[in-house]
């Protein structure tokens, strides 16, 4: 198993600052999304996405609501020849205090319970916000902060506790660090920008 952990919102699809992606008509794709998850689909990775959904635990949305924007944008990816492995969720609110919630490290303790463990240190978590960085290095993982969502520049990072080792514009480049840093050969024979929105 190679897993590559990713935040959905802001990395994956369009983050929106003090609101909730409620349903599908919400949901927008960052345009390099299909070519980055298409690089690391081709280059053999196994994509997991760990994201909090405190909307759900507020009564914004429902769980219901959550798995149809889940399996819409599955499908969605799956037409591009992009397979996600595996989701997780938190869906509580940060006075729940639950163990899930990032920058908590509960989604990725209950992957490992259900896959198995894996090579942390050769691993990424890739996010937009300072949780991510922070649930990616308290995992023991490699990180990398995408400018695409709610971190829009390097110059916030100053501040952080946890600091990523990577700042990308966003996941294309975020994957092609990966990859890279990985030192497996691409074995696509598709050129990922055939695939966009
Ligand atoms: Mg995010
Ligand atoms: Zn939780």
């Amino acid at each position: 198993m190679r897993p590559v952990f990713l935040d959905r919102d802001g990395v994956i699809s369009i983050f929106t600052p003090d609101d909730y992606v409620k349903n599908w008509d919400e949901f927008k794709f960052i345009p390099a999304a299909f070519a980055g998850l298409r690089k690391l689909t081709e280059n053999g990775f196994d994509i997991v996405i760990v994201s909090n959904q405190a909307g759900v635990g507020r009564g914004l949305f429902s769980s219901e609501d959550l798995q149809s924007i889940t399996q819409n944008m599955l499908a969605r990816l799956k037409k591009c020849g992009i397979d996600i492995y595996r989701v997780y969720y938190c869906t509580h609110r940060k006075e729940d205090n639950c163990a899930c919630r990032k920058p908590k490290t509960g989604m990725i303790e209950q992957f490992i319970s259900e896959n198995g463990e894996f090579e942390r240190e050769r691993t990424f978590f890739v996010g937009d916000a300072d949780i991510d960085i922070e649930t990616g290095i308290k995992s023991g993982m490699r990180t990398i902060l995408v400018l695409s969502g709610k971190t829009k520049s390097i110059d916030e990072i100053h501040s952080w506790n946890f600091r990523p080792e990577f700042v990308a514009e966003d996941i294309e480049k975020a994957a092609e660090i990966i990859i890279r840093e990985s030192k497996r050969g691409t074995h696509g024979k598709k050129d990922p920008r055939d695939c966009v929105e």
